[in-house]
């Protein structure tokens, strides 16, 4: 089984769709593609023989790292996120969005014995507009093309998370606290 494991950003939604979709590619994602903090859906991984990790520029959950390594102390609910860049404090945050990408396929390496592979996408060069409405919705990890799950519509402006169990609380923190994002739908 070939999985995705992405960022929640809005802007890659189309671009997943069109470039890994093909029917039987299974979706997992999580705020920075953060794999690190994937417990309940890891044996998702485990289960993969080809991982893809999808990183990206201009990343929500990469400017908390950034902002988090310039405080004191980390909150608990971030650890995970933030200690494998404790390493990079003093980096650019763009920088730091380039080392996620490496970050992210040490963990799935460590986590899956699959084919993994990387790929950092920059997100201005993807055909979406600007936000202001933007609202997300929690699934579990799925082969459903995104076209299908939202309407035509939302389809820009839906931030995707698609993991089990706890692993969403993260996710939901994310959105709500650092991504100003409050409407959020279970679907
Ligand atoms: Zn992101």
């Amino acid at each position: 089984m070939r999985l995705v494991v992405s960022c929640i950003d809005r802007r890659l939604n189309s671009f997943l769709e069109k470039n890994y979709n093909d029917g039987e590619t299974l979706f997992v994602r999580t705020a920075g593609a953060n794999v690190n903090s994937l417990k309940d859906t890891e044996l998702l991984l485990k289960q993969a023989n080809k991982i893809i990790v999808v990183t990206h520029s201009d990343c929500g959950a990469i400017g908390v790292v950034y902002k988090t390594l310039n405080e004191r102390s980390i909150p608990d609910e971030l650890e995970r996120l933030i200690s494998p860049f404790l390493q990079y404090a003093g980096h650019t945050r763009s920088e730091l969005e380039h080392i996620n990408a490496e970050v992210q396929g040490l963990f799935a390496r460590k986590m899956s014995s699959a084919d993994i592979q990387t790929e950092f996408v920059l997100t201005k060069k993807l055909d979406t507009k600007a936000s202001e409405n933007s609202s997300a919705v929690i699934t579990r990890p799925s082969t459903v093309k995104y076209s299908e799950m939202l309407p035509l519509n939302k389809i820009n402006s839906t931030f995707i998370v698609q993991n089990l169990g706890h692993d969403r609380a993260f996710d939901k923190l994310i959105l709500t606290k650092f991504l100003g994002i409050n409407n959020l739908t279970y679907i």
